[in-house]
């Protein structure tokens, strides 16, 4: 998706003829992990009026639905609203049709979609070799990676292991993850963030009365989406430079907003236009301590889900098909055609064990670029071209989205954009933030392009 939004930024902007090859491994552009999902229970959890692709033009996507709508078709029940949150395959749409009407308006840019892999890059002569799966090698001038999220680590009981067993899905998102299971099966889902919820919802849509285990160390669920009261107001000033500090601060103005009838929510989502600013100026040691103590709370109250998705949850749980513990991974066996998965619980020197026919991983994207085994990434690291960032959240990366090389340098040709900044920005990985990157990253590679054909 983000290297749609690059493409689409370039050909809205370019004014002299330039060649955009926009190369995905995947049939389709556009979509990712994110928007190809099949299931339309999958709902956006940022309402439709902030999912513009423009940061300019804010009502885009909003607009875009409504007129579909107009043609008849029925995107969600009662209709789209501006508070509303749409499934997702439907953004990919919007994001799909936003490139053909950029290539459209923009026949001087040639915009070649490319289905394969790039699989290793070196520095050429003039720009970049990119070489792909296929054997295809091409040049380019500047070259952005926008890889996205990568799969999650293997969870690791201390006795037994589940990458073995075939009755265990390491991504939650392979195609195959939910095929093949019976309507009674017993399944365990590992984590209880977005990807447990969304595995969740799709197993209700096609009828699987099973009963569904979450497991995460400490149980805690997505909030949900509430508009009630307009968010606070906060200056970088407001929050002292520690994670205790901050987050004292952060309590005290939400205990406030309860005083005024107001919610929680207004608190955490007017923190939202300091967030990356704030991330930056913090001390390493003070954001190695948000990782280990806020960032499940943190989490679980930013990233929300939809009100109709919440509801849907605890419909499930208060019928006995859903069921949440907390505690820890102890072991794992298989036996015959089931897996027994043992954990102690939180608080507790009591054990419990789990007997299921499926154990999906919902524990969220690996962040550490060096346990990684896309050939890209493996080349990439071997060749010297990116480094991780110091928390590891994602790489090192510029201001203006180019890459730091092993040795510190920043890259003239290499930009990134998008999760790969987490460990810059922290908040980077939904559409409001990559929507401005993509379209400022779009002024950066179009401004040093120019500065190479005037200088060749
Ligand atoms: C399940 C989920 C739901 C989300 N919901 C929302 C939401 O409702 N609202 C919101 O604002 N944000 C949401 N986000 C966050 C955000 O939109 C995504 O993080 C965003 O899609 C990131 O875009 P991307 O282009 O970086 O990654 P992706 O969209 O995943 O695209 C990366 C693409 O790169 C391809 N690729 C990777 N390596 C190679 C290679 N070597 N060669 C060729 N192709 C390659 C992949 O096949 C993939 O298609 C969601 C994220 C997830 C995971």
């Amino acid at each position: 998706m983000s290297g749609c939004l690059v493409a689409i930024h370039l050909l809205r902007s370019s004014r002299t003829s330039i060649a955009i090859k926009l190369i995905e491994k995947k049939d389709v552009v556009g979509r990712g992990v994110a928007y190809g999902t099949p299931h339309s229970c999958h709902r956006l959890n940022v309402p439709a009026v902030k999912m513009s692709a423009f940061p300019d033009n804010p009502d885009h996507f909003l607009r875009w639905v409504e007129n579909r709508e107009e043609t008849g078709l029925d995107i969600i029940p009662g209709g789209v609203e501006p508070l509303s949150f749409v499934p997702r395959p439907v953004f990919g749409d919007y994001i799909q049709e936003q490139l053909e009407v950029a290539r459209q308006a923009a026949p001087h840019v040639q915009l070649t979609c490319i289905r394969d892999e790039v699989v290793d890059l070196e520095s050429a002569s003039q720009g970049t070799l990119l070489r792909l799966r296929s054997g295809v090698q091409l040049r380019a001038d500047k070259v952005v990676l926008a890889l996205g999220n990568f799969p999650p680590s293997d969870p690791k009981p201390a006795e037994g292991s589940f990458s073995e067993s075939p009755l265990y899905y390491g991504f939650a998102w392979a195609p195959d993850t939910l095929a093949h299971l019976e309507p009674e099966a017993p399944v365990l889902l590992i984590g209880a963030g977005l990807t447990m919820v969304d595995q969740a919802i799709a197993l209700r849509e096609r009828g699987h009365r099973g009963t569904i285990h979450a497991l995460s160390r400490r149980g805690l669920l997505p909030s949900r989406h509430e508009f009630n009261g307009t968010p606070e107001l906060f200056t970088l000033d407001d929050l002292p430079y520690t994670t205790l500090g901050a987050w004292r601060v952060i309590r005290e103005r939400v205990a406030r907003a309860n005083e005024r009838g107001n919610d929680w929510r207004t608190v955490i989502d007017g923190l939202r236009p300091l967030t990356q600013q704030f991330w930056k100026n913090l001390p390493l040691g003070e954001k190695r301590r948000f990782l280990r103590h806020v960032r499940p709370y943190w989490d679980i109250h930013r990233h929300r889900i939809a009100p109709e998705i919440h509801r849907m949850m605890a419909d499930m749980a208060a019928e006995g098909v859903f069921q949440i513990h907390k505690g820890q991974l102890l072991r794992c066996d298989e036996v015959g055609d089931h897996l027994d998965v043992t954990f102690r619980q939180r608080y507790s020197t009591e054990t419990k064990t789990l007997r299921v026919r499926r154990v999906i991983n919902c524990t969220g994207p690996e962040c550490d670029y060096r346990k990684f085994q896309q050939p890209l990434i493996v080349n990439l690291l071997k060749g010297g071209f990116i480094r991780p960032d110091s928390l590891a959240l994602g790489l090192d990366v510029a201001p203006n989205g180019a890459l730091v090389d092993a040795e510190g340098e920043i890259s003239a040709s290499l930009f990134t954009l998008g999760p790969p900044q987490k460990g810059i920005w922290w908040e980077t990985t939904a559409v409001p933030e990559i929507r401005q990157q993509a379209k400022t990253l779009s002024q950066v590679l179009l401004h040093s392009l120019t500065g190479m054909l005037v200088n060749r």
